[in-house]
């Protein structure tokens, strides 16, 4: 029976977390640093939930004593959340722990004393088998799992430890300036280059709104044309969706961006060149200007409802 521990700083992440190492089988176990999330992962009632309690308000700042419990308690696999703060979290305590740490996995299993996963490479173009040997860490991406059900509470380990921030918060601003999490939403109306300036944008804005959809776009949208905000551009260096439906507009199609839409259930496209990648990507495939056919989507599906 494997030792499986889980940490993110997001209470629905680290619920997700509790069942893939549920489906690994073994012992769960979970650490957390705020009371929120000691308290919503201790509802799935794990094996045990240790609340590491300090004043820094960063998770890097607990990096030691996470290490600390990881190594007492025998941890044989950790799943943390991939967010940033998971990342830098997995990579600090893995490093202290002087153990392996593989990134974005998914399709987890156990084979003797390693932790064998698969995760993308070259952008999504092929799938990389690895194993880790235990003490093995994995950041695992949102949404690869359903949370955890509640169930009878675990009582909680609280663990009073002394950790101040380095880092002197001056002010906060929200970094995501589009004010949404695009790796959350349900459907996403995508565009690039193909889709000419603001009113290009009014156009993608009217057909979401018809749809109770976010708007998000390629990489060269954001960073060159500057139409949207970083947080908005999709592919392998930008959100990943796994939604239900992501509607790309006059976008090739290439594979960084196609990266970020795989785990989309329905993918439809809108290109006027019906040899666009992104053609062969997509579940519908409609060919023509944008400009005749985003207006007319938006108008039928209004008709529709
Ligand atoms: C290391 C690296 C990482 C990258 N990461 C990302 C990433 O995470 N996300 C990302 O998106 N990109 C990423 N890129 C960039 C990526 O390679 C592509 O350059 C980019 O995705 C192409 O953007 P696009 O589809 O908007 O533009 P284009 O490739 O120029 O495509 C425009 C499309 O619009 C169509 N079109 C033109 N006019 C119309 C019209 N009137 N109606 C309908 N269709 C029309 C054209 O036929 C064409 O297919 C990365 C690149 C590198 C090198």
């Amino acid at each position: 029976m494997a030792n499986i521990w889980v940490y993110s700083e997001d209470v629905s992440l680290a619920k997700e977390l509790v069942t893939a190492a549920k489906q690994l089988g073994g012992e769960v176990g979970a650490i957390a640093i705020t009371e929120e999330v000691a308290n919503g992962v201790a509802a799935t009632g794990i094996n045990k939930v240790v609340y590491l309690k300090g004043e820094a308000t960063w998770a890097e700042a607990y990096g030691k004593e996470i290490a600390a419990v990881l190594t007492e308690e025998g941890a044989q696999v950790v799943l943390v959340g991939a967010t940033p703060k998971g990342r830098a979290v997995a990579a600090e305590v893995s490093a202290l722990m002087g153990t392996g740490l593989v990134s974005d996995a998914g399709n987890l299993a156990i084979a003797g004393d390693t932790l064998e996963v698969e995760r993308f490479i070259y952008g999504g173009l092929a799938v990389s088998h690895e194993a880790v040997a235990f003490p093995a860490f994995a950041t695992v991406p949102a949404r690869s799992n359903d949370p955890a059900a509640d169930g009878a509470a675990t009582a909680v380990t609280v663990k009073e430890v002394a950790v101040a921030n380095t880092v002197t918060v001056v002010s906060v601003e929200s970094a995501n300036k589009g004010g949404v999490d695009l790796n959350k939403a349900d459907k996403v109306v995508g565009f690039g280059r193909g889709v000419e300036g603001e009113e290009g944008l009014a156009t993608m804005n009217a057909l979401a709104d018809v749809l109770g959809a976010e708007v998000g776009c390629t990489r060269p949208i954001a960073e060159e044309a500057k139409l949207l905000p970083v947080e908005r551009y999709i592919g392998i260096s930008g959100k990943q969706l796994k939604g239900s439906l992501y509607i790309g507009v006059g976008t090739s199609g290439q594979v960084q961006h196609v990266a970020g839409i795989r785990d989309v259930k329905t993918v439809v496209a809108i290109n006027s060149d019906e040899n666009a990648p992104i053609m062969a990507a997509a579940d519908y495939a409609i060919v023509g200007d944008y400009k005749t056919i985003v207006p007319a989507l938006a108008d039928a599906i209004k008709a529709a409802k």
